[in-house]
């Protein structure tokens, strides 16, 4: 009698689940080679925009709306903008742009007096909804982009005044550099709302400083008020500050010995005139002293092709030009337009090369026109601040502190908050 192998059935299992895991394994070594993670295989974007602020989000914005299958990555090293300054943007600035009613929608928002970070994450907002890519990075220079990024036509420099696209393309010397005014800024914080001093008690209380001031005063939020003492200065003034920087400014208390006396003396009589005549309470020790350049520039170009490589380069924003007194957002906005609408048209390639050439002709016109209105405007500010010095010594003032106001601004106690 022939006994019957109980564990056959069993062992035929055991060898086909060999076969299996054999199969698994082989199929797994024959992709070893050609096998790409997903993100890797996906080809490079048309367009990298380095720098994700107002200006290159604006420009980006409009191009993908322009074509919306263009792939588009912005390239941003801070995960959150840095600028929070207050703008001041006019309606005309958008003109040119693409006709979209989210676009509009926008528009509309955001006119007047608007805060950059608000400007920012509105726009970055907009961006992503409709499909714009962001990487968070610092992208150290253009040949490090291009092996990453090598079969990408289109690098746009929207990365600022310090532009490393710029550098790198364009090279360190500007086409234009000037420095038109040197300001101090006195940002601080006042509890409650605070209101802006009326040209009636602004105009005597300058003639009595040692500055030309003004000021702005920003919207309340969480029962304080952001206030801007903005205070014209000369170059010595400006140079001997320079240890104060956005990033770590002075503080008007424990760094008061650093600041020189007359600019010391002209920040007391300002906050005292606001303190008496306005009951305005300032948040202690948020009194920072910022120094500031107020430059008029332009790079030496704005558009460069590398025909033999397939890629051009445009610059956007500060990036490309900027002018102060409340121009420079403005002008960006304005050509970021010009910009989307010149690299629509070249995804029809034949006529690339004439886009970009348009738009680098009307950033020629419109920085030229800007420097000239920037240059007029500061020569402007300096014939009034010698006005009111000159009308401070006439004996026929009209508008002025008497003896005791004037001598109370200059030496009550501001009462900044004292060295820890
Ligand atoms: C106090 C003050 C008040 C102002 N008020 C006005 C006003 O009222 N009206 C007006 O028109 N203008 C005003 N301006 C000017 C305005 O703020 C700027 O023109 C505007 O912010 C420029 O925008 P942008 O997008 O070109 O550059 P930015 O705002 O500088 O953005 C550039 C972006 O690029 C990023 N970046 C830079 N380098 C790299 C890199 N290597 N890799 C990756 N990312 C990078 C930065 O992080 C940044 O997010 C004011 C400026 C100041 C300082």
């Amino acid at each position: 009698m022939i006994k019957e192998d109980i564990t056959k059935p069993l062992r035929r299992t055991f060898l086909w689940m060999k076969v299996i895991v054999l199969l698994c394994l082989l199929q797994t070594v024959s992709y070893g080679s050609g096998f790409q993670p997903a993100n890797e295989q996906e080809k490079d974007p048309d367009f990298i925009f380095v720098g994700a602020g107002p200006v290159g989000l604006w420009t980006g914005i409009q191009l993908k709306i322009r074509q919306p299958d263009a792939d588009i990555l912005f390239i941003e090293r801070h995960e959150v903008y840095k600028r929070n300054h207050t703008l001041r943007i006019n309606k005309s600035s958008y003109a040119g742009r693409v006709v979209d009613p989210e676009l509009e929608k926008l528009v509309k928002e955001l006119n007047g007096h608007v805060r950059n970070s608000y400007l920012e994450n509105r726009l970055l907002g907009l961006a992503k909804e409709i499909g714009i890519r962001i990487n968070y990075k610092k992208v150290t220079g253009v040949s490090e982009l291009i092996s990453e990024f090598p079969d990408t036509q289109f690098i746009i420099g929207s990365d600022g005044s310090h532009s490393m696209v710029r550098k790198s393309i364009v090279g360190e010397t500007l086409g234009f550099q000037r420095d038109l005014k040197y300001i101090v800024d006195i940002k601080y914080e006042v509890k409650g709302q605070a209101m802006r001093a009326s040209y009636l008690n602004e105009y005597p209380t300058t003639k009595i400083m040692n500055h030309l001031a003004t000021e702005y005063v920003g919207r309340s939020m969480d029962g304080v008020t952001p206030v801007t003492l903005r205070l014209f200065v000369d170059r010595d003034t400006f140079m001997s500050l320079s240890g104060s920087t956005f990033a770590n400014p002075y503080i008007l208390g424990p760094d008061r010995n650093k600041i020189p006396k007359a600019l010391d003396e002209s920040i007391k009589i300002w906050m005292n005139m606001k303190a008496v005549i306005y009951g305005e309470k300032r948040v202690e020790g948020s009194e920072k002293v910022l120094p500031i350049r107020l430059q008029a520039y332009n790079s030496s170009s704005f558009v460069k092709s590398f025909p033999e490589e397939n890629r051009s380069f445009a610059l956007v924003g500060d990036a490309a030009f900027g002018v102060p007194f409340f121009r420079s957002l403005n002008n960006g906005l304005l050509f970021g337009s010009q910009l989307a609408s010149a690299l629509s048209r070249c995804m029809e390639k034949d006529r690339c090369e004439a886009s970009l050439e348009k738009y680098s002709k009307f950033l020629v016109n419109l920085a030229k026109k800007e420097i000239a209105v920037a240059e007029t405007k500061s020569t402007f500010l300096s014939s009034f601040g010698w006005l009111v010095s000159l009308s401070n010594i006439v004996p026929w003032q009209l508008n002025y502190w008497g003896k005791k106001k004037a001598e109370l601004f200059k030496t009550r106690d501001p009462g900044y908050q004292n060295p820890i």
